[in-house]
Order: C-alpha cells, then sequence, then structure tokens
C-alpha cells in the first residue's frame, strides 16, 4: 500500500511539474502497455473505460467557471503583484533561485555549496513538499536563505479559481514559517512560470508583493549535464538576471561551484531577489526619484509610517487602524510615554484617549483596514489640534471655516458632515467627485503619506479646538459605523466549484485504486494461464 500512495504522489506531481521529464514518460509509456495487455478480460476493459469515463469528467468537472476566475468585489481595489522576470540592470548583480524543495540528497548538497560558497540565495518552496521532506526545511531555515513562495501542490495557477488560489498561493511559506519560525520573503514563483494577471491579483490578496519569473534558465530539472548548465547561465549572464535552477536536479550541485566562481570572475555580485530588485533604492517597492516616493521617505523618516519591514514599504497595502494611529499621534505630536519604560506603544490607545481615534468597534483588531470616511474625520480631529475649525463639539454644524459645502456629496452621512467638510476644505483629501467623497474606498499607505506630508506643512492658526472626550472614552460619533455597516459583501462565486473538487478527488483515486487492482488481478490470471507475459511494468525500470 505504501508503495502505491508513493506511486500515486510521485505519478501526480511528475504530472503537475516534470511533464516533459524521462520519468513521467516511461511511467506513462507503461501505463499505456499495461491498459494495451492482449489478455485482458471484457469486464477489465469495460472497468478501464468506465474509470477513463469517470476520470475525464471529473478533470472537466475540476475546471474552474468563468464565474470562478472572477476577482471577489472586497479584492478588485489591490493592484495585481508586480510580475518580474529580472531585476534592475544598471548594476552588476545577479540572483540565483532555486524551486522545489524535494527532500533529495542533491538538494542538502546544493544547500553546502551555497553556503560554503557565501551565496546568497532566494528559495521557493512547496507546502507539501516541506511537510514530507521536514529535514530540509529546517536546513533551509538554519542556513538563513531566502523563502519564496512555490504554492502548496506545485499547481499550474492558470487553471484555478480564487478559492483554489487562497489555498495554493502562500502555502509554502506559511508553512515554512510555521515549521522554522523563520521569516519569508513576499514573493510568489507560479509552477511552470504559468501565471495571468488573475494569478498576480490573488498573489497580492494574499500579501505577494512579486511574481518573480526569470530570464536564465539552463532546464537543469531535465537532467541537463552540468557542464551544459554551467555554459548556458554564463554565457546569458547579464546585469538584473534571475537565474532559475532546481535544488534537487541531478547535476545542479555539481554545476554550481563552476557557476559561482564563474560569475564572480565576470565581476557579478550574487544577491537575493529581494535586493536585486531593490536595486540602490531603500525599500523594493518605493522610487525615491519620485515625489511619492520622496513624500513616502520623508514621513517614514518622521516616524509617521512605518514600513512592513527593512525591504518593503508596502505602498499599496491598505492603511490599517493601528497604522492610522500611529501617524495621528505622531502628526499631531502627541509623544507617547517612553517605549523601553512602558513596552510596546499601543497607539490606538493613545490617539483614543487624545479624542483622535474612536474606540475601536467590538472585534476589530488594529489590523482592520479604514476607509475614506474614518481617515477624514480623524483627519479634521488632527486639523483640530492645529486651531482649525469650530471649537468642541465634533457633530457641530456651525462650521467656522471656510468649508465648501458638503451638501452635494450624497455618500457623507449627516454626523460626519463638520469633519468631512474641514479636511475636504483644508486640502487635505478630495472628493472623489462632485457629488461623491468615496467613503467606502479604502486609502492605501501611499496616499496616507501624501496626506500626512500635507498636513504636517498645514500652518498652525491657534490653540487646539479639538476636546478630549472625559476619561479617555471614545467621542460620541464613532467614525466606523456606517463603513461597515453597510460595506457591500462579496457574493462567493467560487462556491460551486469548491464543492465540486472533493468528489472530482474521490472519484480520481477510487478510479486508480480499482485500475491497480484490477490490473493485479489480471496479471496474476495471466500468470496462471499459459499464454506469454509481456507487460509487466515494473519489468521496464531495471
Ligand atoms: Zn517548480
Amino acid at each position: 500500500m505504501d508503495r502505491r500512495r508513493a506511486t500515486l504522489s510521485t505519478a501526480t506531481h511528475a504530472a503537475a511539474c516534470y511533464s516533459e521529464s524521462p520519468g513521467y514518460s516511461t511511467r506513462r509509456a507503461n501505463y499505456l502497455r499495461m491498459i494495451s495487455l492482449d489478455d485482458r478480460s471484457f469486464a477489465m476493459r469495460t472497468a478501464i473505460a468506465l474509470c477513463a469515463a469517470i476520470l475525464g469528467l471529473a478533470m472537466v468537472g475540476a475546471r474552474p467557471s468563468a464565474a470562478a476566475r472572477t476577482v471577489p468585489p472586497e479584492a478588485v481595489s489591490v493592484p495585481p503583484a508586480v510580475t518580474v522576470r529580472h531585476g534592475p540592470t544598471d548594476r552588476p548583480r545577479i540572483a540565483l533561485t532555486f524551486d522545489d524543495n524535494y527532500q533529495l540528497p542533491q538538494a542538502f548538497e546544493t544547500l553546502r555549496i551555497l553556503k560554503r560558497e557565501h551565496v546568497p540565495a532566494t528559495m521557493f518552496v512547496i507546502g507539501h513538499y516541506e511537510d514530507l521532506g521536514p529535514d530540509l526545511t529546517k536546513q533551509l531555515a538554519k542556513d538563513g536563505f531566502e523563502i519564496g513562495d512555490h504554492t502548496r501542490s506545485h499547481a499550474d495557477c492558470t487553471t484555478l479559481s480564487w478559492r483554489a488560489l487562497k489555498i495554493e498561493i502562500g502555502n509554502g511559506t506559511r508553512t515554512f514559517s510555521a515549521a522554522t519560525g523563520g521569516a519569508t520573503a513576499p514573493l510568489f514563483r507560479p509552477p511552470g512560470g504559468y501565471t495571468d494577471e488573475f494569478v498576480a491579483r490573488a498573489a497580492a490578496a494574499q500579501g505577494f508583493r512579486y511574481v518573480v519569473l526569470w530570464d536564465i534558465d539552463p532546464k537543469d530539472w531535465k537532467g541537463t549535464p552540468a557542464a551544459a548548465i554551467r555554459a548556458i547561465v554564463l554565457s546569458q549572464a547579464h546585469n538584473g538576471a534571475i537565474v532559475l535552477l532546481h535544488m534537487a536536479a541531478p547535476h545542479t550541485a555539481e554545476a554550481l561551484p563552476g557557476i559561482i566562481s564563474g560569475l564572480r570572475d565576470k565581476g557579478y555580485e550574487l544577491v537575493t531577489v529581494t535586493d536585486l530588485l531593490k536595486g540602490s533604492r531603500r525599500f523594493v517597492d518605493v522610487d525615491p526619484a519620485t515625489a511619492d516616493g520622496k513624500t513616502i521617505l520623508r514621513m517614514v523618516d518622521a516616524g509617521y509610517v512605518e514600513p512592513v519591514d527593512a525591504d518593503y514599504f508596502g505602498s499599496a497595502d491598505p492603511v490599517s487602524r493601528a497604522q492610522l494611529a500611529r501617524a495621528a499621534v505622531s502628526a499631531a505630536g502627541l509623544t507617547p510615554a517612553s517605549p523601553s519604560e512602558q513596552g510596546p506603544v499601543d497607539y490606538q490607545a493613545v490617539a483614543a484617549a487624545a479624542g483622535l481615534l474612536g474606540a475601536p468597534p467590538s472585534g476589530a483588531s488594529g489590523d482592520a483596514p479604514i476607509d475614506r470616511l474614518q481617515l477624514a474625520q480623524v483627519l479634521a480631529r488632527m486639523a483640530r489640534t492645529k486651531g482649525y475649525g469650530p471649537t468642541g463639539d465634533d457633530s457641530g454644524g456651525s462650521a467656522t471655516t471656510t468649508a465648501p459645502a458638503t451638501g452635494d456629496l450624497t455618500d457623507v452621512p449627516d454626523y460626519a458632515r463638520a469633519d468631512v467638510a474641514l479636511a475636504v476644505s483644508l486640502g487635505l483629501v478630495r472628493p472623489k467627485s462632485p457629488t461623491r467623497f468615496g467613503v467606502f474606498a479604502l486609502p492605501e499607505r501611499r496616499s496616507l503619506s501624501t496626506i500626512l506630508s500635507r498636513f504636517q506643512d498645514l500652518p498652525a492658526v491657534g490653540p487646539s479646538t479639538l476636546r478630549p472626550p472625559p476619561n479617555g472614552a471614545a467621542p460620541a460619533t464613532s467614525e466606523t459605523t456606517v463603513g461597515e455597516a453597510t460595506l457591500p459583501s462579496g457574493r462567493d462565486e467560487g462556491r460551486w466549484h469548491s464543492l465540486a473538487i472533493w468528489p472530482a478527488g474521490v472519484l480520481i483515486i477510487g478510479g486508480l485504486l480499482v485500475t491497480l487492482r484490477l490490473r493485479a488481478v489480471a496479471s496474476r490470471r495471466s500468470r496462471r494461464g499459459s499464454r506469454r507475459h509481456t507487460g509487466d511494468p515494473r519489468r521496464e525500470h531495471t
């Protein structure tokens, strides 16, 4: 049984990944030979035809419908992950990347050589194979390689529904973090390089910033000899190249020393994909030459906005509640108590105590994204710390500012009109159209930076007119009620498709098991019979 399971698993993987590899062709040829045995009975022929029909139907059923490949409404505003085949070409740097973490001796040898030669490299891991090869996973973590995602099961992502992609994309990096506690990079490599905009959107929805392809491919997985792998990589080497290799391919470890010394002799620096994409920038996703980029770096340096990590700012990410609290507290000049004495600063509590932010609705975490209406309300309160707006009452309609009439903005609820009017009149935010403010839209961190820089440039006109609520309680108006109560909820388009997957899977496995069983019966019968035995596929392997 174990052997059978291993055969199934290998065959499934072969079909997905190495469909052109010699091993797969041999297995396929054996299978075809097996089903053409001339001593099989009519019953067996019928059973095989039935299995084939079931498999065919299951495969047709497993293909996602057009509806299942529709981006759900909550993800429409997230821009797709950026697809790259190489990095900036202005510096002599190259990234070696390695896919497919099968726990084979060659994989350990690949890691050993990279470590020995001090080569930073990026590894794209498959979730399923991390479970099967925990020692290799541990070694990857121990050696400190950059880890990107290569799906759960090495599926062709262009054939999957949104829901299936949610299961596949990010499983490799999640499994890695769960097993080792190690950090991973927001880099996704689609198996086979099969990708499209839908896949790039699904990757972005899972937090990936780049879909990483390659521009040098020596096809090491095919069993290309070491000398040929080396020759291809060295002859195609260029500034910013991304080289596709496989940890456990037969001759990759053997080719590596020559590749590494050859590239270094040509003057290339070997770097991770993240470093390659970053070029000379501080953050991968911030171009300091643009106005947006300059603003973002200014706000990061001022401590108003915190980058996601040392490499990524997260320009296109939605603004979280905790992030807005931090920005509001910092921009309003309310320095919280020393973090070293108090532990981590709870900016949400500080902001709520200062009357800048309402108390979070029950169950809302600091990660919850805020919408434009909430942002406008907080901005109005921040403006009041610089002396703008009427004194006191948040809900007051007796605006003394030169606020334009917000009566035309049909989507602004009455309780927030004064706040929106103040924020708009000061030029901090702009309505989406003459009649629509765009209360439900989720601002990105990029635009928060721009808005905060506008606020920072706003001169103080007097003492604060913001009256903090008594005892640090939330202001009378909660900035969350309207936004969250009426957000359109996404219809679940992928439901039918994902329901169809399980019966299809059961049918496929059942069909294969029946085929194997019949095959065993047939071969026993043919051994018993006097006819010459010609078709034992196992004989082909020896
Ligand atoms: Zn792969």
